[in-house]
């Protein structure tokens, strides 16, 4: 899968590759990566019917015709279950498909499956799955990173060109640092948010795993755009993405982050990253030193907002509408709490209790709204920043994946694995995290973060740094 997605598409309208093949080989090479876990469910009979009904017409084929991909199962997909990893949703299926996921096919890509993550992409490791962990095919005794790390893991290992994925805090840049590809989150309100099972509604947005900067511009070119079901999609104009690819960055003011370089930051991953950003100032970039002291305050303020948005949003798994429901309930609280401390796990039962804590009167002067003035600030310092540069530059993650299990009895521990991603969502900003290289065998990302709806900048620069470096290439031993 050397030649891009929408190359092999153009193979399959003409009629020189087939769409029900492409499917094949994809089901076989799941099959061969069962041992990461990584797959809720395979839909092995809707992949070729999807193929075949491509086949029987493919010049009438969109850009995506037959490609490959797996939905980050948090996306709703019509008459495939839909779990959010989760014990409440086990057996959800739902009667409606995500704007994402409908646009997607449109396109003409094929799903073969849904995506584990952490239960209800609450998490940094995919380890919090009820299907239980996924592992990384650079390591298996590592973490994917989370919570998008089984769409992730399935890219890196070749299962799937392209992946989609949610980012409420890094978990769309967080894994795709983890397993080596390259993972955009584009500008809140870029990709409509309808279908995607919410967690944090402020902060969500989908996004795209792929093996490419080009891969990811065609597959954000698919999903991006207004959406009336999503009433914060925001109506401008989506910008030409694949044309963008071939700006490159000279004459580029990349600025470099002080805090993303900050205290937790493995040294090995920061010098590597140097690395990486000298190779886009060998192509024309001009590097800046910036610092933006309020996002040493983005974590506390994240773990504020977040879990306040998910206590909200979690509500309605009551086991009246949705998912799973106690058996013989004494009466109506007997049924809500027992669902409820059935049907979720122990990290999402700490992000509702922290969120109702926060929330509740006597706390929400001191905690919520404090949370949300400190948002505000850290929006106007990248604003700041962004009237002296063009893009802001750092590690994606702090470490390279780390060891499954390891940090599964420290709460504060993995929460820091999103120290320099939360931020970019606290402001709405889109991102992207690029392969930089290895430490100890294991990928580190470049995270690249640009003013809202710069999403071409940021496919520039991610395609400018591929043309310098063979990083995007490597592909772990066991998965070539
Ligand atoms: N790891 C972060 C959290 O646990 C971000 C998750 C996400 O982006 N969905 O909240």
């Amino acid at each position: 899968m050397s030649i891009d997605i929408a190359a092999l598409a153009a193979r399959v309208r003409d009629g020189t590759v087939r769409a029900r093949d492409l499917a094949e080989e994809a089901l076989a090479r799941a099959e061969a990566a069962r041992s990461l876990n990584a797959l809720v469910t395979l839909d092995a009979d809707g992949a070729r019917g999807a193929a075949d009904a491509i086949d029987a017409a493919p010049a009438r084929a969109g850009a995506l015709a037959g490609i490959p991909l797996v939905h980050k199962d948090l996306f709703s997909t019509r008459g495939l279950r839909t779990t959010a990893s989760s014990r409440m949703l086990a057996d959800y299926v739902p009667p409606f498909d995500a704007t994402v996921v409908e646009r997607l096919a449109a396109a003409g890509a094929v799903t073969i499956g849904k995506a584990s993550l952490d239960e209800f992409a609450m998490g940094s490791s995919n380890e919090t799955a009820d299907t239980g962990p996924v592992r990384n095919p650079w390591d298996p005794t590592c973490v994917p990173g989370g919570s998008s790390g089984g769409s992730a893991a399935l890219v890196a290992a070749g299962v799937v060109p392209v992946a989609t994925g949610t980012d409420t805090g890094g978990s769309v840049r967080q894994p795709a640092a983890f397993c080596g590809i390259t993972g955009l989150k584009p500008t809140y309100g870029r990709v409509s948010r309808f279908g995607m099972i919410a967690f944090a509604s402020s902060l969500d947005q989908a996004g795209v795993l792929a093996r490419s900067a080009a891969d990811c511009a065609h597959a954000l070119a698919a999903i991006a755009g207004h959406d009336p079901r999503d009433p914060t999609s925001h109506p401008c104009p989506v910008d030409d993405y694949v044309a963008a690819l071939g700006d490159g960055v000279a004459g580029r003011r990349i600025g470099v982050v002080r805090e993303w370089f900050g205290d937790g930051v493995d040294p090995a991953v920061a010098a590597q990253v140097r690395v990486a950003l000298e190779r886009l100032e060998a192509a024309g970039a001009k590097l800046i030193d910036v610092a933006l002291p309020t996002l040493d305050h983005a974590i506390p303020a994240y773990y504020v907002i977040a879990p306040a948005e998910a206590s909200s949003n979690l509500a309605r798994y009551d086991g009246v509408r949705y998912g799973h429901r106690a058996a013989d309930p004494a009466d109506l609280a007997d049924l809500y709490t027992r669902t409820r401390a059935e049907g979720f796990g122990a990290e999402v039962k700490r992000r509702i209790l922290l969120g109702t804590f926060v929330l509740s009167s006597g706390y929400y002067d001191a905690y919520y709204r404090q949370a949300q003035r400190v948002r505000r600030l850290i929006a106007d310092d990248f604003a700041r920043a962004f009237a002296d540069v063009d893009l802001l530059a750092g590690p994606t993650a702090p470490t390279v994946a780390f060891r499954i299990g390891e940090k599964t009895s420290d709460p504060l521990a993995m929460y820091a694995a999103d120290v320099n991603t939360v931020a970019v969502n606290l402001a709405g900003l889109p991102a992207i995290s690029v392969p930089a290289g290895f430490v100890d065998g294991l990928p580190v990302g470049l995270q690249l973060a640009a003013p809202a709806f710069a999403e071409g900048r940021l496919l520039a620069a991610a395609a400018a740094l591929e043309q310098r470096s063979d990083w995007h290439r490597a592909r772990p031993e066991g998965f070539r």
